[in-house]
């Protein structure tokens, strides 16, 4: 490769140096060792420095800059672009936009500043947590990522800013509580928490958030999430963005506002994508295909996408990157793509907008049809809870006069612990038999089901996540309960946020 010796060289934020060796994060084997020579040239690199500065330090730099380079170490900067009304990106999380629509960002590279905003911002979360090592530090890992973001909107010729907004798992549960000992229990609830729809209140505080960072941005292009999969911060951030776009349209109507689709979960719910553009149609929102062929830059974005190194590595991201960019390119070319807003939006209700929006129209409806008036209604909670509080007060709000009684396992009473309602009595299970018993004698009282989850952890994240069929144990286990409540009223659920 041919280093100009102007060029900028930024070292990516997940090394540390203990003498000789270079260690990736917690990792314990070096992914290198520097010659004696080489260690100042290395320490130079915590600043941004120029090749020229380099080359005074060390007479082969250039390719010691190069093969560490290769190695993903060090990443060079573009030459700024000119000073112009920004293209802003907004995403859910720091990762969101080099993910979706990192080749199209860097097709547009030196057009225009980039100001790429991210909705979240303090996070626990890192690949780390499928290897389920101990790496937990909200502090560290918030730093880290905040850093990767800042190298990514400077390759992309711009600056990073976040509005702030904890991320899904830290607004579950406090930092204090995540570790590897307690990571599966947490993720289990954690999943039935990011399948919740967002709420109105919370889309409607997000809107205002944003149009406060955007609207002086005075943006000459601005790209949104579409919000496909069920992840509530992907949801809540598209949703947002509409209310923000309807209620300023006279500030939006005259640039480009594209919706890109959110990789990977435009993989995972192949139905969604039409599903998502229909309900907006009905509503007279039209959105125009807009597909970017990223062919050349293909490469580029996946070491782009690298850079988020805390969260996955660049390898391991390419196949399904490639492979989604190729089916929307039918095999013949590369592609991104993303859909232009054409006209003043309205936000179609959340339930049109999900990934399983046929599966949970039956219950949804059901649940409508209870009476503001019931007395009494039971939740039986099969699987782990969620957003306790927040699917309590619904409730409560929805039935002003009942009396709601939780059934939960005994293991799971912990996310029950920090709020309480005198209407909700929260009855703790040691085993189901007994209790499943006595819960069908009630006859005629209303009760929720949420299904049971007998099987692995992994397996039931997969089953919140990726709306996965319940296993055949499962099946059978609720056939027999749906014969043992024969005389009961019920409705059954993946999670009661597919019902409120
Ligand atoms: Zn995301």
């Amino acid at each position: 490769m041919t280093l100009p010796p102007d060029a900028v060289v930024r070292r990516r934020p997940h090394y540390r140096r203990d003498g000789a060796a270079v260690y990736f994060l917690i990792s314990h084997r070096p992914a290198l060792t520097l010659a004696d020579s080489e260690i100042a040239l290395y320490d130079a690199l915590a600043a941004a420095v120029t090749i020229a500065e380099l080359a005074a330090l060390h007479p082969a730099a250039c390719e010691r800059i190069a093969a560490w380079h290769d190695a993903e170490i060090i990443d060079l900067l573009p030459p700024s672009p000119p000073p112009a009304r920004p293209l802003v990106a907004i995403e859910p999380h720091m990762d969101d936009v080099a993910l979706s629509a990192g080749g199209r960002l860097l097709l547009r590279r030196g057009e225009r500043p980039v100001v790429l905003l991210s909705v979240t911002r303090e996070s626990n979360v890192s690949g780390y947590w499928t290897l389920q090592r101990e790496f937990f530090d909200d502090a560290a890992i918030t730093k880290l990522r905040e850093a990767e973001s800042s190298l990514v909107a400077e390759l992309a010729g711009g600056t990073h800013r976040t509005l702030g907004i904890p991320d899904a798992p830290l607004r579950y549960r406090p930092a204090s509580e995540w570790n590897a000992e307690s990571l599966m229990a947490l993720q289990d609830g954690l999943a039935a928490y990011l399948a919740f729809p967002p709420q109105t209140s919370d889309v409607n505080a997000l809107a205002q958030r944003l149009a406060d960072e955007v609207l002086p941005l005075d943006p000459a292009e601005l790209w949104i999430p579409l919000g496909l999969g069920g992840h509530v911060d992907h949801r809540m951030t598209r949703d947002a963005c509409v209310v923000m776009l309807a209620e300023h349209w006279d500030r939006f109507a005259d640039i480009p506002v594209l919706f890109y689709e959110d990789h990977p979960y435009s993989t995972y719910f192949p139905a969604q994508l039409d599903q998502i553009v229909g309900a907006f149609a009905a509503r007279g929102t039209r959105l125009t295909p807009m597909p970017a062929d990223i062919t050349t830059v293909f490469d580029e974005k996946v070491r782009l996408v690298g850079v988020y190194a805390s969260q996955f590595k660049s390898r391991a991201m390419e196949p399904k990157l490639r492979e989604r960019s190729r089916e929307i390119g039918e095999g013949a070319a590369l592609i991104e793509r993303a859909h232009r807003l054409d006209t003043r939006p309205q936000l179609p209700p959340e339930s049109e907008l999900a990934p399983d929006a046929a599966a949970i129209r039956a219950p949804r409806a059901a649940f409508e049809a209870l009476s503001r008036e019931t007395r009494s209604l039971t939740i039986i909670f099969g699987a782990a809870v969620g957003p306790w509080e927040r699917s309590m007060r619904i409730l409560l709000e929805r039935f002003p006069v009942a009396h709601l009684r939780a059934l939960i396992a005994n293991d799971r009473l912990w996310e029950t612990s920090e709020w309480s309602d005198p209407r909700v009595e929260v009855i703790g299970v040691a085993g189901w038999l007994g209790p499943l018993w006595r819960e069908a004698r009630r006859a005629g009282e209303r009760v929720i089901v949420i299904q049971f989850a007998p099987w692995p952890f992994d397996d039931r994240w997969r089953q919140q996540i990726f709306k996965t069929a319940l296993p055949a144990q499962s099946r059978i286990l609720h056939a027999g309960l749906a014969a043992l409540f024969a005389l009961r009223p019920r409705i059954v659920c993946r999670h009661l946020g597919d019902l409120l």
